[in-house]
């Protein structure tokens, strides 16, 4: 049946979102200790002494700054939202 093959579909979505998930935070710890010479991002190289610089990095520093930068966006963007309830 139609139904039964969409909820099957739905249950998939939410293992497929865990296993994520885990990988995320797997991907995450070993971040800590073992850093990668190649980009996680845009798989360029990442200068060895960026590496040096920084143990455990996973990201060149294009992608790392672009990383920041949305990070400052997002609460700008945060802001800004509770002003326009304020404003309400
Ligand atoms: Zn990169």
């Amino acid at each position: 049946m139609a139904g039964g093959w969409a909820k099957d579909g739905a249950v998939q979505e939410q293992i497929d979102a865990s296993v994520a998930d885990a990988i995320k935070q797997a991907r995450a710890q070993l971040a800590k200790g073992v850093g990668s010479e190649n980009c996680d991002e845009c798989d360029s190289a990442i200068p060895l002494a960026r590496q040096k610089a920084v143990p455990g990095t996973r990201l060149c520093i294009k992608c790392q700054e672009t990383k920041d930068n949305q990070h400052q966006r997002h609460s700008t963007i945060n802001r800004s939202g509770s002003k326009d309830s304020q404003l309400r």
